[in-house]
């Protein structure tokens, strides 16, 4: 009965503690009170297991400010472009942007399989034009209508 008070007492801590947010050095200051408050409002609160959501500087390509990806099960990472990393306001709409990208993973609404996308049950291929992805209209929207 020790054990599992003691464990119980371990896991309360555990969950309690949970960081949702690990970002790297260089991306500390993108975690603004408005990304928490979003961030609050749709993501489970603890006890329930919160997702842990990387967030890091990575080299892509210009024409990308920030990228989502599954990292695995209940782990993500958003990577963030270091070119663009001092323009703080459109970083806080990239980042809404992203997390948006972070809530239809953990759904389960957006997924990567070997023949395209998979969104919302329909499958579209990776030749999909950007501007017309359903799932990235989503997450302009949801960003608009949180920053403007
Ligand atoms: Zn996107």
């Amino acid at each position: 009965m020790k054990k599992i008070l003691a464990l119980l007492t371990l896991l309360t801590c555990i969950n309690l503690n949970a960081q949702e947010f690990r970002p790297d050095s260089w991306c500390k200051h993108l975690l603004t009170d408005e990304i928490i408050r979003f961030s609050n409002q749709h993501f489970p609160q603890p006890p329930r297991v919160q997702p842990i959501i990387y967030i890091r500087a990575t080299p892509l390509n210009p024409n990308f400010i920030a990228t989502a990806e599954i990292l695995s099960h209940n782990q993500y990472i958003i990577n963030v472009n270091p070119m663009y990393m001092m323009a703080e306001i459109e970083l806080e709409r990239t980042m809404i942007h992203e997390l948006q990208h972070v809530l239809q993973f953990y759904h389960n609404r957006l997924k990567t399989l070997e023949q395209g996308f998979l969104y919302d049950d329909q499958i579209y291929s990776f030749n999909w034009p950007y501007d017309q992805r359903p799932w990235e209209l989503e997450a302009d929207s949801v960003s608009a209508l949180w920053c403007d």
